[in-house]
């Protein structure tokens, strides 16, 4: 006998909308193990999505207190954070239990930096929503080390950019850069002598540019958890002009990532 459906039964499942997509698979959401380095602007939206899409395991790493000008692009912080004295990271993972209390969110107050390859192996996906390219560096060869997909993302005003890196057969973010931005990071070490310390320029951002990014970077960890192709390899978005072009990269045979394409 075939099941009887009330009207509205299926309004009482949550994702009942998304299920009816059928490549997603749910299961593998609801299971996997995410980790997000950075609560800023795009971590906020990051796992704003994550939350909202049925995502159960998520972890949340920031080194950083949210100050007010935070305020105007991170969906999760309230006036009033900014002299909470909690951490970005731990408001995070407070509000994303309110947008759904069954969600495992884990959150950490440290540096990306604290994350080796073992760290990295206790996860299915890594989301990078940084700052600066020495800590994407940092977790763009942990994870490929890792053999761990990492989804980047950043934004600079009205564009952005999205990679997608799945080792072993992908490119990585540091296959795509060239001499200048090293020597950018060189100069900056040198002003302190350290690692941990140096100028940052503070970049222009708004909350579009970040809402579209974070999205794109959410949308391609449904897509690899699903077992769908994730772009290949880097999304160019241009709000003012309101397009998005993805190209393709080669592995730079350079590359420290890559033992094996030295080899060969
Ligand atoms: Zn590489």
């Amino acid at each position: 006998m075939a099941e009887m459906i009330r009207p509205g039964d299926r309004d009482e499942d949550r994702h009942d909308r998304t299920r009816l997509i059928p490549w997603v698979d749910m299961e593998r959401v609801r299971s996997a193990n995410v980790l997000v380095v950075g609560a800023g602007a795009l971590g906020n939206e990051a796992v704003k999505d994550l939350a909202l899409f049925g995502f159960r395991n998520v972890h949340i790493l920031d080194m950083d207190s949210v100050v007010r000008s935070n305020l105007s692009r991170c969906v999760l912080f309230r006036e009033g954070d900014q002299s909470s004295g909690k951490g970005k990271a731990s408001l995070v993972a407070e509000r994303a239990r309110e947008l759904d209390p069954e969600i495992h969110i884990k959150a950490t107050e440290g540096k990306v930096q604290s994350l080796g390859p073992e760290e990295m192996e206790r996860y299915d996906i890594i989301l990078g929503c940084l700052d600066n390219v020495a800590a994407r560096l940092h977790l763009n060869a942990n994870s490929y080390h890792a053999r761990v997909p990492y989804v980047d993302g950043g934004t600079a005003g009205f564009r952005g950019r999205v990679q997608a890196v799945v080792p072993p057969l992908t490119p990585c973010l540091q296959c795509g850069m060239n001499r200048s931005h090293f020597k950018v990071m060189e100069r900056r070490f040198s002003c302190t002598g350290q690692d941990t310390v140096y100028y940052q320029p503070k970049m222009a951002a708004e909350i579009t540019t970040t809402s579209v990014i974070a999205a794109v970077q959410v949308r391609e960890a449904v897509k690899v958890l699903s077992g769908r192709t994730a772009i290949a390899h880097v999304m160019h978005y241009d709000g003012l002009a309101g397009t998005s072009e993805v190209f393709a990269m080669d592995i730079d045979p350079g590359c420290p990532n890559h033992p094996s394409s030295k080899l060969s």
